[in-house]
């Protein structure tokens, strides 16, 4: 099969079925084949990705293309560079096919909150796909591609990877360069791939991962392959995750069935405890607020995208965002400026930064005795388009088992464990020490 051939059957599988998915905002289906014709065979063995079609998620830039965020503001921007972490993909012989729908600038979990269109479940085309990334989970679990690249600030990669069947893995904070990705909450934004399989992620991670010039929080860090029995390891069930309110039942038994399995190949699993976990919600939704409400700021009218003319500048100012954000946007723009303005910084920024410490140190702690920890990675399966859109606190409830991940900077996968009574997907989440991502991979591999 060469390069074409296989773009051939991608275009043609994404046509018949994207109208009734939407998974995509963009195809680049001219650059795509230009790219297919330009590879050399003799670099086949020197590049990883040589010829395999990925999509992207329209929060990452890609010189040329339109880069949305699925938001109005950003409706018509085309960036003039490429971010560090597709540039990689591209470098190492991947072909760029889409950008991919999201919920605007990734807030949210269902792509609901999309300017253009809501992304539906393959499994179920009534049901979300979870989100942010909801688009690029689809197009992976509707094998338009077999690795898409997400975002991950609380969860966005690791919650549609659960509710759309297939692996999405978020890399420890700073391993892959945030250069050119839209800027959410930059202390937990973090780039990561999906797959289908384990080592489909390990190999995109791979290839994104390591220090950048241009992100001066991005990590020198190089992926060293392991090679170690899954019954060497120790892991550790998160208790608060497991008895909180609201994981459905049947989430709980795929769990049960894991731990069974692990006892049954006599590896070491025990409960643990993490109990400032139970503060990640509140203390999230102050730290992505805040963080979003001051990189938000640059969307102004005059620097990027949409522009709705006042009679001066102030209120071309507020027209333009007026106009160009959407609610759940312009909801959290409120609540951070709320929360950074004198007088409150302390009672709430302040208070946050100092309660996500608690929860860092937690994992630490965890940490000294469990090499990893599980727990579901949503508390239910897939819920249907609407039923969440009218009450913003049922929505953010399905990120708590992903937000303290972020919150930590830790490595976290979630890879399919089971299906419900309706024959949706349920994922599981494994978590690791930071800057254990080879072992996490290692592990997650050979539990699938
Ligand atoms: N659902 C969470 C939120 O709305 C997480 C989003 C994300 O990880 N980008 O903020």
């Amino acid at each position: 099969l060469s390069p074409k051939e296989l773009l051939d059957f991608v275009f043609k599988r994404i046509k018949l079925y994207d109208p009734k998915i939407n998974s995509f905002i963009t195809l680049t289906e001219e650059y795509a084949y230009k790219v297919a014709e330009s590879l050399r065979f003799d670099e086949m063995d020197s590049k990883p990705l040589w010829g395999i079609p990925v999509a992207i998620k329209d929060n990452m830039c890609f010189r040329g293309f339109k880069t949305t965020c699925s938001s109005k503001i950003l409706e018509n921007f085309i960036p003039i560079y490429t971010s560090t972490a597709v540039q990689r993909l591209i470098d190492a012989g991947a072909i760029i096919v889409g950008k991919t729908n999201l919920d605007e600038f990734a807030m949210g979990s269902s792509t609901e909150n999309s300017a253009f269109f809501t992304t539906s479940n393959p499994w179920d085309l009534e049901r979300v796909p979870g989100g942010s990334s909801g688009g690029s989970a689809s197009a992976v679990a509707a094998r338009f591609v077999p690795v898409a690249t997400g975002s991950d600030t609380g969860g966005s990669i690791r919650q549609p990877a659960s509710f759309c069947g297939v692996v999405g893995f978020k890399p420890t904070y700073g391993t892959v360069s945030r250069y050119g990705l839209v800027a959410f909450a930059s202390s937990l934004d973090q780039i990561g791939p999906f797959g289908i399989k384990v080592k489909d992620v390990e190999l995109a991670f791979r290839v994104m991962s390591g220090k950048d010039d241009m992100d001066s929080t991005s990590h020198p860090y190089k992926f060293i392959p392991v090679d170690k029995s899954i019954k060497e390891y120790k892991v550790g069930v998160i208790k608060e995750l497991y008895e909180a309110e609201g994981f459905d039942a049947e989430v709980l038994n795929s769990l049960s069935n894991v731990i069974k399995l692990l006892k049954s190949e006599n590896i070491y699993v025990d409960v643990c405890s993490l109990p400032h976990l139970k503060y990640s919600l509140p203390v999230y939704y102050l730290v992505a607020t805040s963080e979003a409400s001051s990189n938000l700021a640059r969307f102004d009218g005059v620097r990027y995208g949409l522009r709705v003319k006042g009679k001066d500048i102030n209120e071309t100012f507020s027209k333009t965002r007026g106009q160009g954000f959407g609610s759940e946007v312009k909801r959290r723009i409120m609540l951070g400026t709320y929360a950074l303005s004198s007088g409150y910084y302390d009672a709430y920024y302040l208070k946050a930064s100092k309660v996500r410490t608690l929860i860092v140190n937690d994992f630490e702690k965890a940490f000294r005795e469990y090499d990893f920890l599980i727990c579901p990675t949503s508390p239910t399966t897939a819920f249907k388009k609407g039923d969440k859109t009218s009450d913003p606190l049922s929505m953010y409830l399905s990120d708590i088992a992903t937000i303290p991940v972020n919150l930590a900077g830790l490595p976290g996968i979630s890879i399919p464990s089971g299906c419900d009574n309706k024959g949706l997907p349920i994922g599981l989440q494994i978590i690791g020490k930071p800057f254990n991502d080879n072992e996490l991979l290692n592990f997650a591999d050979q539990l699938e």
